[in-house]
């Protein structure tokens, strides 16, 4: 009985306006995009919806499109069409990087990048990579459209900045010059796994300093989090590996983590800690900066 479907009238749409119509006069609905995550939170009776509205058939909402200076990504794009995709690996490549380490292939055929942001769990890995981008985030409804930062998207838990009559529609990536970035994940094991904490960085140099310094980590808050305390202490700091893992200690500052069946928060601390610098170092190490640092 545990894991049986709860009962809901079953809408399928194949196109946006036809979504925000039903989504602005039902009441009580959850919309299903890959299902990857709601399927389950259904069959364990997280969600009771009387009504299920599948979007997975607008095909307006899966794109990958290069503006030049920006990138616009369809919520309904599939995970493995980002890491497939010519333009994120040559122009938003960090996003692709984490994507790669996300799920398996099957599970990323399937499972949409707009899933992945709108489900906010604590471990979204598309996160981490999509803050230090600075993206932002189209939502919208029946009375129009707005764009949201994605730092401010996530509100806790399961809890976006979503109103009830809206829906993610596109995810917009400023195009990023002269930076180096990089992501990396911590699991329990290589792939199939969620993270114990995950990493992404972008840096800036010029002149041997620090311009610009980014870093978003995901599963050690109630949210994904940027970790202003290790931007500040090294942007206009002279690049240096004393810099970075000195920088890269004061993570804990920006973090709240908790123990859970992954890992406790005494390690998530450490390995936060860990992973910022390496990712760190990375990042400088794609623009051509090397300084050191075991593998
Ligand atoms: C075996 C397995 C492994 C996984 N591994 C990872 C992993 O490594 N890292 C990770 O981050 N996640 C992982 N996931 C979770 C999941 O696959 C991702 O979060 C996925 O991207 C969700 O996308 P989806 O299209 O399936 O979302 P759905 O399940 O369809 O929807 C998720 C939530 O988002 C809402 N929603 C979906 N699209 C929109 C939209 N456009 N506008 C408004 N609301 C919307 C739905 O109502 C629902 O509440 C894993 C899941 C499984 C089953």
């Amino acid at each position: 009985m545990f894991y049986k479907l709860p009962k809901f009238n079953y809408y399928r749409v194949t196109s946006l306006n036809e979504a925000l119509k039903l989504i602005n006069e039902l009441e009580d609905f959850k919309v299903v995009a890959g299902g990857t995550d709601l399927v389950m939170d259904l069959k364990i009776k997280r969600y009771i919806p009387k009504n299920i509205i599948d979007i997975s058939r607008v095909k307006e909402l899966d794109y990958i499109v290069d503006d030049g200076d920006r990138i616009r990504i369809g919520a309904l794009t599939k995970l493995q069409e980002i890491v497939d995709s010519p333009i994120i690996r040559e122009k938003a490549y960090v996003l692709a990087e984490a994507v790669n380490q996300m799920a398996s292939w099957q599970i990323r055929n399937i499972a949409t990048i707009g899933g992945n942001l709108c489900n906010a769990s604590p471990a979204a890995d598309t996160a981490p990579p999509l803050y230090v981008l600075n993206a932002e985030l189209k939502l919208v409804s029946v009375e129009g459209e707005r764009i949201v930062p994605v730092t401010k998207f996530f509100h806790g838990p399961r809890k976006t900045e979503l109103k009830k009559n809206e829906l993610l529609a596109e995810i917009i990536i400023p195009v990023e010059k002269d930076a180096g970035a990089s992501a990396i994940k911590l699991g329990r094991r290589n792939a199939f796994t969620l993270s114990i904490v995950a990493v992404a960085t972008l840096v800036k140099v010029s002149g041997n300093k620090f311009t610009d310094v980014r870093v978003a980590l995901n599963s050690v808050a109630p949210t994904p989090v940027r970790a202003t305390s290790v931007e500040k202490a090294l942007t206009g700091r002279e690049v240096s590996l004393k810099a970075v893992e000195e920088a890269s200690k004061l993570v804990v500052n920006d973090i709240k983590p908790i123990s859970d069946v992954r890992a406790s928060a005494d390690y998530r601390r450490e390995m936060s800690i860990v992973l910022t610098r390496d990712s760190l170092l990375k990042s400088l190490e794609r623009i051509g900066v090397r300084i050191g640092g075991e593998e």
